[in-house]
């Protein structure tokens, strides 16, 4: 059977068409997912590569070819985005320059008025790289994602796998080799992208919605003010810690912080310098803890802490080093940053931590009652 290269094209053009359409509507419109959005951007890009192709042996194929190649590269590119965009990457400026730059460099001495195959072996090459690095991203996702990921991975790599074999045929035997025209060439490469392209775009549809899922997810445990993790989701992280004896230590502390007269700054300075001090203190918090500790936006101007495996002298020297932290940091319109007092309760694993959070409370209003800007503890012992 000879396959017609360029019914393939219109063919992969419609289908390509179809799914940017169903793809942009079913799923970027609803997810909003930065993964579905590079695809239909990735789509589009394969769309136009590919109807240029269309205009080889007519007069435009001087700059349709070149530009064929460079648009199904950059398609390429923003494949790889969508993958990075996973694992919370951001998308590399370089390489959307970069890779369709070089492949257009690649063919514009290579006669591209006759030679449809002009930069041939660069761009082979380019789409090989830029398939594979979004099938390695890929295969880093972390397993909370489904098995979709590794399906699409799969895919991926199989064809930079596939046009690295292209690559070979191609510098091997040269555009009219046996292997390269009946294995390699353009006909079988569309009839095996539109396969693709329809599992692909299927297994993207899934992932999207995962992305979207986690992103609530994440949003939903995050206080906004202070990027710290809200009540509840620091409640239920501590609870978690709390129950699991495999991997905390036994003992550990909870420390509840009070900013000291805050309804004064706010009074004084107005809500911006007041929520500024919150950004700092829990900016004074993150640096000052361990990756292993927790801490919280308890509400208004309260933070709790979770110390796994610390003792009270340990907590006493890091919520002086976090208030020195505060006092230093940088003030706005003249305001001084407010002391702050902290209650400390030391704990053992198993214990209810909305009990922990009460001692923590109490002890912290003893600071307060002893004339704030220090720590109290609480009576409890682990
Ligand atoms: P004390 O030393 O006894 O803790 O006194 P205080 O003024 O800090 O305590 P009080 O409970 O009287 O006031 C807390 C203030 O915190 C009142 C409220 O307006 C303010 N507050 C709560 N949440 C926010 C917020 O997100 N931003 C700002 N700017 N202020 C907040
Ligand atoms: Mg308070
Ligand atoms: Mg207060």
């Amino acid at each position: 059977m000879v396959l017609n290269t360029t019914t393939l094209r219109v063919a992969f053009g419609l289908m390509a068409l179809v799914l940017v359409v169903l793809f942009y509507f079913s799923s970027y419109r609803v997810t909003r997912s930065p993964y579905s959005g590079w695809w239909c951007i990735g789509l589009l890009f394969f769309l136009t590569g590919s109807a240029c192709f269309l205009l080889n042996g007519t007069g435009h194929q001087v700059w349709a070819n070149p530009l064929g190649n460079v648009l199904l590269v950059r398609g390429a590119v923003a494949v790889w985005a969508g993958a990075r965009s996973l694992r919370a990457r951001p998308p590399l400026k370089w390489p959307s320059v970069g890779f369709p730059a070089v492949t257009l460099i690649a063919a514009v001495p290579d006669n591209p008025a006759t030679n449809t195959w002009a930069g041939g072996p660069v761009f082979l090459a380019t789409m090989s790289i830029c398939i594979g690095l979004a099938s390695l991203e890929l295969w880093r996702l972390e397993p909370g994602y489904s098995c979709m990921r590794i399906q699409m991975a799969t895919a991926a790599g199989g064809v930079a796998v596939f046009y690295f074999f292209r690559f070979l045929a191609f510098i091997i035997e040269g555009r009219d080799g046996p292997i390269f025209v009946a294995v390699f060439g353009s006909a079988v490469t569309t009839l095996v992208t539109m396969v693709l392209l329809v599992v692909v775009s299927f297994s993207m549809a899934a992932l999207s919605s995962e992305q979207q899922t986690r992103t609530l997810r994440v949003a939903a445990s995050r206080d906004d003010l202070t990027g710290l993790f809200n009540r509840k989701a620091f409640m239920d992280l501590a609870a978690e810690r709390l129950a699991d004896h495999s991997i905390t230590p036994d003992t550990g502390v909870v420390i509840l912080a009070d900013l000291d007269h805050f309804k004064a700054v706010n009074d004084t300075y107005g809500h911006a310098a007041g929520d500024h001090a919150l950004r700092r203190f829990a900016e004074a918090c993150t640096a000052t803890v361990r990756p292993t500790d927790l801490v919280g936006r308890y509400g208004g101007e309260e933070f709790v802490l979770l110390l796994p495996g610390s003792s009270v002298e340990r907590a006493q020297r890091l919520v002086e080093e976090i208030s020195r932290r505060l006092a230093a940091s940088p003030v706005k319109g003249g305001m001084g940053m407010p002391t702050v007092s902290y209650g400390i309760t030391p704990y053992e694993n198993g214990t209810d931590v909305g009990g922990l959070v009460i001692a923590a409370d109490e002890a912290m209003y003893k600071a307060k009652a002893l004339g704030r800007n220090r720590a109290a503890h609480s009576d409890r012992t682990p």
